[in-house]
This record gives structure tokens, sequence and C-alpha cells, in this order.
């Protein structure tokens, strides 16, 4: 393999039912930084059927290139024919870089695709920056420049690795959706589009999507609240959880949860915040009868204020929490909820 045939940062901007998924524009985001770096441009590549429209708002969020594979057999995503698509798209155009949201989708697609084209994938990033590889010289060990440094949790969270892939390319990952950050919209902002046929053949079609059901849900997804009110297992119960619910009405704010909560069956795994769980980035969140584990906190550290209450003043949370509040949470929720429907009255 002749590294220096491959060069640029690609996205897999991923798409479904026509519009754009909030990986898509993280990952254009920090393909951006990146190719920045490496002195070269972000390239999007967009698979699906009729997908011609959302090349807009990629070139607006900062791709310099969009290749589009659109064909009818790509309405839905099914892992054959999205992988040989991808494949190609990598053969033909032979990326630095290769870059997937680590949602249900990038994860079939990202590490088939790799397989395919014989490189390594680094899963579930929660960092990606361009350095040297060994980060650290070693004596009479080269030092590779402008390499992709990933950086992931590693054993269970309790450590963080940083991995690089020096001899194959493209250097590919997985991505967590809401670590990444998007780039500011540029309103008109254009990109070159290039349409590719990766030449299907049928046997690549082999799924047959017989019916699609959707799960319907009236709760906002807590990767898009502004204010999360998290439990944890101190809350007790399920039942207990009524008094998180009144807090967040009175904010107007969306409940979230511990992996104890979900282990103990109190509350869907949709609502659970954490390495196994969503990234989540609100302006508040709180942290409620949640000790703080390394594995919740790498979903919620970056959120812009950190409220934590907990009867424990040693608990690990507070060493995160901008404002903390040591007691019973059965006390001091009913006032706090209290105090804040008054200020609103
Ligand atoms: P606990 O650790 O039991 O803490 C409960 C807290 O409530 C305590 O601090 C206690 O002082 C406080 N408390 C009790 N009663 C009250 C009261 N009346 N008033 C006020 N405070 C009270 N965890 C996640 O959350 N998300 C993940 O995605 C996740 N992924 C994981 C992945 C792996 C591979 C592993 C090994 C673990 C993972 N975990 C995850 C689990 C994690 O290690 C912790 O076990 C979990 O976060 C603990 O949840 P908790 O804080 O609700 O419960």
């Amino acid at each position: 393999m002749n590294l220096e045939e491959y060069k640029g940062v690609f996205v897999f901007a991923q798409q479904v039912d026509n519009k754009l998924n909030g990986i898509a524009l993280e990952l254009v985001g920090k393909g951006k930084d990146l190719a920045k770096d490496l002195g070269t441009e972000v390239t999007a590549v967009l698979i699906g059927s009729d997908v011609m429209g959302l090349t807009k708002e990629l070139a607006e969020y900062g791709a310099d290139r969009i290749i589009v594979v659109d064909d009818p057999e790509l309405k839905e995503y099914r892992t054959e024919p999205y992988a040989h698509a991808l494949a190609e798209v990598i053969k033909k155009y032979k990326p630095e870089i290769m870059l997937v949201g680590a949602t249900a989708i990038g994860r079939d697609l990202g590490p088939r695709v790799s397989a395919r084209i014989h490189t390594g994938l680094t899963a579930d990033c929660t960092q990606l920056e361009i350095g040297d590889f060994p980060i650290n010289p070693i004596p009479g060990r080269e030092q590779l420049h402008n390499q992709l440094l990933m950086t992931r949790p590693a054993f269970g969270g309790n450590t963080i690795a940083t991995i690089a892939c020096p001899n194959f390319r493209p250097q590919m990952a997985t991505v967590r959706p809401g670590v990444m950050q998007k780039a500011e919209r540029v309103e008109g902002a254009q990109a070159v589009i290039e349409e590719f046929n990766p030449g299907f053949v049928p046997n690549n079609k082999y799924v047959e999507i017989l019916d699609i059901v959707k799960a319907v849900s009236d709760v906002e997804d807590i990767m898009d609240a502004k204010i999360l009110v998290s439990g944890g297992r101190g809350v007790g119960s399920a039942e207990n959880f009524k008094l998180l619910d009144d807090l967040a009405e009175a904010l107007g704010g969306t409940v979230s949860c511990s992996r104890a909560v979900v282990d103990a069956g109190w509350k869907s795994k949709d609502l659970q915040v954490g390495q196994t769980g969503k990234t989540v980035r609100p302006h508040v969140y709180f942290a409620i009868g949640i000790s703080g584990a390394i594995q919740h906190l790498a979903g919620m550290e970056e959120s812009d204020i950190i409220i934590a209450i907990n009867k424990d003043e040693t608990a690990p949370i507070f060493d995160v929490a901008d404002y903390g509040i040591v007691g019973d949470l059965n006390k001091i929720l009913p006032a706090l909820t209290e105090k804040i429907k008054e200020a609103k009255a």
C-alpha cells in the first residue's frame, strides 16, 4: 500500500428518510478541523435515494466537496449495498481519513467497510487530532508525523486509549454522536458535488425490507435537551422519579438517568447518559442521586453547568459539579421545585 496516494478527510454523511443525522454535521465540523491541520479538504460522502437536496446543508456546514451515491436501492439503510457503495468510494478516491458516526447504522457499516478495504478502525472515539506517533519519541523507532490520533475509553472506561493506524490507509474511526461540535452554518456556502456510481450487482441487495415499524415516543431525545434532570440509584424507585418529573416540568427540562436506573428497570435505555448510553451537552445538567462513576461522567461532563445533589459529600460527582447540594434528594427536590414555581409565578 502506497500511503502517499491517500489524501483528504472524508466523512460519512448519514441520512435517514432524507434527513441528515446530527452526526453528519458534527463529523463535517471535526473533519474540517483535521483537514485544516493537514492542509487538505473535507469531503462528505452522501449515500441514499433522491438525496441531492441534502448537499446544500452539508456545504453550508463546511463540506468542501460532496460525493453523492444516489440509487433507488439505497432508499433505506441496508448493510450490503451501503457497505459496497462506501467501500467503492474509498477505493476510487483514496482518502487519508474516513470518519463514520457511531450510530446503529455507523457501527454496522464502519467495521464492514474497513475489513473490505483492509484497514484498521478505532470504534467509538471521543477525541480525534492530528499529531505524532508514537506520541513520545522511542529510541530506535521512527516517529511518524501527521497521524490521526484516535482516543476512546478502554477497559470498561477505566482508562483512555489513544490509537493510531500508521501502516494502512484510510485511517478509520467511528465517532460518538454528540461529542464533536458542528461548525457555524454559512448560508449560501458552496461545495463541489460529484456523483459516483459504485456499480451495483443484483446480489449486493439480497436483503429485502418487508416492513419498517418505527418506535413512537413523545419524549424529547435527551441529546437535544437544553436542561436535563438526571436521576441515579439514589432516587430509590421508579415511582420516586415523580420528584424529578416535577422539577423537569417546572424548568421545562427532560428527565434522563444513570445506567443503574436502567439496570433496575426504572427507566428505558434511551434515557441513559454515559459511556454505554448517550453523550449529552445540555446547558444545565442536574445529577441527582448519581455517584459520578467515570462511565457516567464520560457522557455528561461537557455540559455547560452541572448541579449535583447527593447525600454523600465525598461522591465523585462533586469533583465535576459547578454547584453542589449535600443532602437528601427527597427533601431538596420538592423545596427546589416549589421555589422555581414561585419564581416563575
Ligand atoms: P450509585 O453509584 O449507586 O450512586 C448512587 C448515589 O446516590 C450515591 O452517590 C449516593 O450517595 C446517592 N444517594 C443515595 N440516596 C440518596 C438520597 N436520598 N439523596 C441524595 N443522594 C442519595 N453508568 C452510567 O451511568 N452510564 C453508562 O453509560 C455506563 N456505562 C458503563 C459501562 C461499563 C463497561 C461499565 C463497567 C459500567 C458502566 N456504567 C455506566 C456503570 C457505572 O460504573 C456506575 O455503576 C453507575 O453509573 C452508577 O449509577 P448511580 O450513580 O446511579 O448509582
